[in-house]
């Protein structure tokens, strides 16, 4: 059978790749999405019982009303949106199927996944930054007492926690393993609570700490970490403390070596940001874009579904320009 050349290839089926598929089958493109895990795979990791920080109809695609009962969503919900998205659109994805690479072609572009090779005349790369953790790169990082991301709280429950980090993962994590009984310190590097913490969360994070419910080590970090216990530095010195499981919440990256074998140029300062055309989202390589918050490169506070929803537009309407 005569292999098809699609028009646009989108790597990643998060809310972001699902969008630039629902903007590419309005435009009667023929398009493809390839997701190494679930649909939306990275939201499925999301802590349970995590709440959005924003309104639902913020992170609607394709014109499709977010209804909730609440004003922000949880992980359950947004679930059951782009599940409902897809049974609607019913758009072409393709899921626990991994691209390996994205190589240039006479027909565009060859795309390997661990499970075949697709043509494509333009593609998409829509990874995200939630696969790979930010490592503190210490001894003992990877003992299986210490995790890089939260689920929920119950294991936990009566249990000592080293919370790792200051940002909106952690401090919901903090919070919510000592709402379920667990005995929280949290080590934190810089002198404060991230001022980007959810506004209506951090007033609770200060309290907790200000009232001695939640121990903190700020100015800190953790050094080693062994079977029972942290090693904790700062300018007192070293303070060895017990702890049954360690929640490194020190934040993700994106899978720059997947960029950067694509040959897109990632930038020379530390957000590491890969280069892109903010008006049509294509890289420095003629028909591939990005989309998403893997635009961000290490600045994975910068884009979110709300503000980069856009991007499938802008790469729909210039490939329908160049075509
Ligand atoms: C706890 C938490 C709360 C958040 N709350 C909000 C919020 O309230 N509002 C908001 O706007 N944003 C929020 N964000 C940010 C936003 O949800 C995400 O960043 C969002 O997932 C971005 O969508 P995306 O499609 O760009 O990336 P992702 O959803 O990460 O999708 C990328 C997809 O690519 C897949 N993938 C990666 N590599 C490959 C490969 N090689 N082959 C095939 N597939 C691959 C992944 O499995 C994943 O499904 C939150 C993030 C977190 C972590």
């Amino acid at each position: 059978m005569a292999e098809v050349t699609h028009d646009l290839l989108i790597v990643g089926g998060g809310p972001i790749g699902m969008a630039c598929a629902i903007s590419a089958q309005k435009a009667g493109l023929n398009a493809i999405v390839l997701e190494k895990g679930a649909l939306v795979n990275s939201l499925f990791n999301y802590p349970l019982y995590m709440t959005f920080f924003s309104t639902a109809e913020r992170l609607e695609i394709g014109g499709i009303p977010f209804n909730c009962l609440a004003p922000k969503p949880g992980r359950q919900e947004a679930l059951d949106y782009y599940r409902n998205i897809q049974r609607y659109f019913k758009l072409d994805i393709r899921l626990f199927e991994k691209v390996a690479s994205i190589s240039k072609s006479e027909m565009g572009f060859d795309v390997k996944s661990e499970k075949a090779n697709y043509t494509a005349k333009n593609v998409v790369i829509a990874t995200g930054f939630y696969d790979i953790p930010l490592y503190m790169g210490i001894p003992g990082e990877s003992l299986p007492h210490v995790s890089h991301y939260f689920r929920e709280a119950h294991e936990f429950a009566f249990r000592k926690v080293v919370v790792v980090g200051a940002n909106n993962s952690s401090v919901d994590a903090a919070l919510e393993c000592w709402r379920k009984g667990a005995d929280v310190t949290m080590v934190i590097r810089k002198g404060e609570i991230n001022d980007r913490v959810k506004y209506w969360v951090k007033p609770d994070m200060e309290n907790r700490i200000s009232e001695g419910s939640i121990k903190a080590y700020f100015n800190s970090c953790v050094t080693e970490i062994r079977e029972g216990e942290v090693d904790i530095e700062n300018a007192d010195g070293t303070t060895t403390i017990q702890t049954d499981f360690v929640l490194a919440l020190t934040g993700y990256q994106p899978d720059f070596k997947f960029l950067d074998d694509a040959g897109v140029t990632l930038s020379a300062d530390v957000s590491r940001a890969p280069t892109h055309d903010p008006e049509t989202m294509e890289t420095n390589i003629p028909g591939l874009y990005l989309a998403g918050v893997v635009c961000g490169g290490m600045e994975t506070h910068k884009w979110f579904i709300e503000n980069s929803r856009i991007h499938a537009d802008l790469i729909v309407q210039d490939i329908l320009k160049k075509s």
